[in-house]
């Protein structure tokens, strides 16, 4: 008989974590609080632009391996778009200088030794001077190990870590920057090549991955919230889900996938993260001019990422807990405004009406990548024997990425594995 896996959160990490299970020819059963999967990566129409757009620009590199194996997985990995070699377009707005970061699509960063690939008026020494970070501990503030100042942090340390710890990196972990600095500038251009889901979240990563489980025999129901666990020794017993409870058998497997407040809401001596950053994400109806890159790191405004999709411009603020009060008219001039530097759009266009756009606030984007709340985060193993945690907030060692939810989803279902 198959043994029984039940899968509580169909955020990334629940999903990557069924799929592993369900191709073990488990029976699985995913639980989902709301009425959609993908938790903080998805995508929906939304009215105001009449697009369907995601909840946040994703960036995926080549060097997140089990995120790329997931897409695998579910049939999708040719949805992960992105150039041939690691090139990153950049544009400072207050005097606008524009420069192409070209990290090639070797093994080894020769793009340091040549001026014309790297940052713009720095040297190689600026780069040494990262250094630290490669062995930092993750009790170490970024701001302790390296220099936060002088040009090459302004056009590539600042955006670089501010995109992957979402703090003002010298308040970040050292040792969760250095965990991307090792995995991706250090292993040269073919681990940092940029990967967008073009066709939406919620096409490339989610729903592929629903009918994959489907066809397999699984089930997914929404609008099923765990409430509370009953225990039983040292196993958990009973899924309470308000209306009905689930009563386990002995040998069947629970991976609890769904954020820390709910999960220390379910496990009450749970300790998390309990620190969280906003993101904020702006969306505007326009046709992206054909000579645009699909990516652009804005440096000078508010605007910190600016992506071209068909039919729309996207953008993401990072560390945005000052604007998620801001007067969303406001917000959005403010934003349109950068986006007709950066792009450049013409005067008429910029000082024109808005198009039509949308804001996302994010308010708990990510946990806090700080050395406090990284210390918070748990393991996947519990003191339950078939209980596992998965989610980008437990004990990753990366910050709170898609990479880091899969992989914390894959260390989850090999858990269970381990049970047989
Ligand atoms: C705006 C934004 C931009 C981002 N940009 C990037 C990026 O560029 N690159 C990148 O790698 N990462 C990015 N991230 C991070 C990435 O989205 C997350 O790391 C990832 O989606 C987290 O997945 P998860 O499964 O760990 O958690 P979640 O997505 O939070 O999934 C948890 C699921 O559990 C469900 N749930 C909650 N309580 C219960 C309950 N009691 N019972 C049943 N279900 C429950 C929730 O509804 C949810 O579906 C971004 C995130 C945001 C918000």
């Amino acid at each position: 008989m198959a043994k029984k896996a039940h899968i509580i959160g169909a955020g990334i990490s629940g999903l990557a974590a069924a799929v592993r299970l369900a191709n073990e020819f488990y029976e699985v059963h995913v639980h989902e609080a709301t009425q959609q999967a993908g938790g903080r990566c998805r995508s929906y129409y939304d009215a105001a632009t009449d697009l369907v757009i995601d909840n946040g620009n994703h960036l995926l590199l080549s060097a997140n391996h089990h995120a790329l194996a997931y897409a695998r997985s579910i049939g999708t990995e040719a949805g992960l778009v992105g150039p041939e070699r690691a090139q990153f377009h950049f544009v400072d707005i207050r005097d606008d200088k524009r420069w192409l970061l070209d990290l090639g699509n070797g093994r080894i960063p020769t793009w340091l030794f040549d001026e014309k690939r790297r940052v713009p008026d720095t040297k190689i020494g600026d780069y040494l001077a990262l250094a630290p970070l490669i062995w930092a501990s993750t009790d170490t503030l970024v701001g302790d190990s390296i220099p936060c100042k002088g040009v090459l942090y302004d056009r590539l340390v600042q955006p670089l870590l501010l995109a992957a710890l979402n703090v003002d990196p010298p308040k970040g972990s050292a040792g969760l920057a250095g965990a991307i600095v090792r995995e991706t500038l250090l292993a040269g251009g073919q681990a940092c090549r940029p990967l967008i889901a073009r066709d939406g979240l919620s096409a490339v990563l989610v729903d592929p991955a629903l009918t994959l489980l489907r066809e397999k025999g699984a089930t997914v129901n929404f609008g099923h919230e765990l409430r509370q666990v009953l225990m039983a020794g040292e196993n958990i017993s009973t899924l309470e889900f308000g209306d009905d409870a689930i009563t386990l058998s002995p040998g069947d497997a629970v991976v609890l996938a769904v954020p820390p407040r709910a999960a220390s809401s379910i496990l009450l001596d749970l300790e998390t993260p309990k620190n969280f950053r906003a993101i904020v994400n702006a969306h505007f109806r326009f046709d992206p001019p054909h000579e645009m890159p699909p990516m652009m790191g804005v440096i000078g405004g508010l605007v910190e990422w600016l992506f071209a999709f068909d039919k729309r411009l996207s953008v993401t603020i990072s560390d945005a807990e000052r604007l998620v009060n801001a007067p969303r008219e406001e917000l959005a001039r403010d934003i349109w405004r950068d986006i007709c530097k950066a792009v450049p759009l013409s005067k008429e266009i910029a000082e024109g009406p808005l198009p039509p756009w949308q804001i996302v606030r994010e308010r708990r984007a990510t946990f806090e990548a700080t050395p406090e709340q990284n210390a918070l985060r748990p393991g996947t193993v519990t003191q339950w024997k078939n209980l596992f945690l998965a989610g980008d907030w437990t004990d990753t060692g990366l910050p709170a990425t898609i990479e880091g939810s899969i992989r914390s989803g894959d260390k989850a279902a090999d858990l269970v594995l381990k049970m047989r």
